[in-house]
């Protein structure tokens, strides 16, 4: 098992898992998307808005705006000593007070907790005429993506197989698949077709020079070249929204992971008297 970071910074990260089979690189990815919890606002308490936005469609706008959240600084509602009533342990609390004309952004909420902040600060709300306004209460808790997208922490989270790019005795280093390729992985070096040094990762495994190849050779059944992925080696792409470091993103998804794994393993011994290998 094996797991290197060609990029890796507070939003973005791109790694390369290998050792695994797809099937637990899918897990994590889940994981990241729909078990890391964010704060996202959950109640609005609307005092006056005469925008042209109702109410409904204003408070979907708020929901959907990325807090940052400090996971050791708040416990999910069920949780919390408060029973469920709202206090600073589990619900970030924000005021917003606007009269038009002018756009209402996310940097118009007020948080009581400066840490749980909107990420982006210019993520416009709606527009108010001349005599419009808006004024509200709104609380955030913690959540997780698998019970609403707002709760998401991730932006983009995927990945692909490794590519691995084959090519035939029969290939007559026409160049055709050179010019094909969307992504400039391929070239002539010297008087043969190559992947350019470094460029294998920026594959997007479309096959389009195996199509062009394949088109333009008139006895051929097959292609000169063969785009294939290898079996547990993948490259994964994640993209946060600000609300957690991304770094934090994977290890909390590891962390849920293994106490997944852990629970599953206890019920298998319950079920097999204790010796999980029967
Ligand atoms: S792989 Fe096919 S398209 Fe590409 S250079 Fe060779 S013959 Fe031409
Ligand atoms: S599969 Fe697509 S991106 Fe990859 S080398 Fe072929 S044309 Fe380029
Ligand atoms: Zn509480």
């Amino acid at each position: 098992m094996h797991l290197s970071f060609s990029r890796l910074d507070d939003n973005v990260a791109r790694f390369i898992i290998s050792g695994f089979p797809s099937a637990f690189v899918n897990s994590l990815r889940r994981t990241m998307m729909g078990e890391v919890p964010t704060l996202a606002i959950e109640d609005v308490l609307i005092y006056d808005n005469d925008s042209a936005l109702f109410d409904e469609m204003l408070v979907h706008r708020l929901g959907l705006i990325p807090l940052r959240t400090d996971l050791s600084e708040y416990v999910f509602t069920k949780d919390c000593s408060c029973n469920g009533e709202g206090c600073s342990a589990c619900t970030s609390v924000y005021t917003l007070s606007v009269e038009g004309p002018r756009t209402v952004y996310s940097r118009d909420l007020i948080p009581q907790d400066p840490r749980a902040a909107p990420v982006d600060e210019n993520i416009p709300l709606v527009k108010l005429e001349k005599d419009q306004k808006v004024v509200l209460e709104a609380r955030a808790v913690l959540g997780r993506g698998s019970e609403h997208a707002k709760w998401q922490p991730t932006l983009a989270c995927g990945y692909k197989g490794y590519p691995r790019i084959v090519f035939d005795s029969k290939c007559d280093s026409c160049g055709m698949c050179v010019d094909e390729c969307p992504r400039d992985v391929l070239e002539i070096k010297g008087k043969k077709i190559a992947v350019v040094d470094g460029k294998i990762e920026d594959c997007i495994l479309c096959k389009l020079c195996e199509r062009i190849c394949v088109a333009n050779a008139d006895t051929w059944d097959k292609p000169a070249i063969s785009v294939q992925t290898e079996d547990d080696r993948f490259i994964f792409d994640i993209e946060g929204d600000g609300s957690i470091p991304v770094r934090q993103i994977i290890e909390q998804a590891a962390k849920v992971l293994q106490t997944k794994s852990d629970s599953l393993v206890d019920v298998l011994c319950d079920i097999s008297g204790g010796n999980i290998n029967d």
